[in-house]
């Protein structure tokens, strides 16, 4: 494993325990030499996590749309920065560049980029960990949901094994290790 792949908020106005928990991962991620990608925005607890991982030596690459890059929203203070031209690009390549996917707390992107992960994983196009950040129990309303998806059988049982839930920043890596195997003959699964 050598990259991981995280999903997070770009809001600068969250409660500070979401900025500690990425700072705390960020600090993870380069003591192990753990290369981060990410959506490469310089605001919010994005720029939190990929400041904290450049600052204890660790190396970033940042997957940023063009548009956004017109509007100045990338961080021009990583270690690579890959420039795509759309949107679903983008959360391609992250996907394929990353070894695990992680959720921290976030808002509409963070939910959508969380969710298509899954939906892949389900479909067996993208077979690797997915672990969700519940910090101070933020996912617990999404988690109640997939509950309830399989409970109303919109999905297997089988497909909660689908990611981790951790409740900090400590956890993620021990998740990643210890998660379900996954490969694409699971794809049998996905038609209820
Ligand atoms: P959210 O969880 O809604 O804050 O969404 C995070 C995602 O929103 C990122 O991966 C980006 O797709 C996008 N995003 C929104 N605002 C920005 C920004 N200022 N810089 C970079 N990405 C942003």
């Amino acid at each position: 494993m050598q990259n991981i792949c995280v999903y997070c908020a770009s809001s600068s106005k969250i409660d500070s325990k979401y900025f500690e928990t990425a700072r705390e991962l960020g600090a993870i991620l380069a003591k192990n030499d753990l290369r981060l990608i990410y959506g490469g925005g310089s605001v919010g607890v994005m720029g939190v996590l990929a400041d904290s991982v450049l600052e204890d030596g660790g190396k970033v690459t940042g997957v940023i749309p063009q548009f956004m890059c017109d509007a100045e929203w990338q961080h021009d203070g990583l270690t690579e920065l890959v420039i795509t031209e759309t949107m679903h690009e983008r959360k391609e390549k992250m996907a394929s560049l990353g070894d695990a996917a992680v959720a921290l707390p976030g808002g509409c992107g963070t939910l959508e980029e969380l969710l298509e992960i899954i939906t892949w994983k389900q479909l067996g196009i993208y077979t690797k960990p997915i672990v969700i950040v519940n910090v101070d129990g933020y996912y617990n309303h999404l988690i109640a949901q997939f509950k309830q998806a399989a409970d109303e059988l919109f999905m297997r049982p089988q497909h909660l094994q689908m990611w981790a839930v951790v409740e900090s920043a400590g956890q993620i890596l021990d998740a990643i290790a210890n998660a379900y195997s996954w490969d694409e003959s699971l794809r049998q699964y996905a038609k209820i």
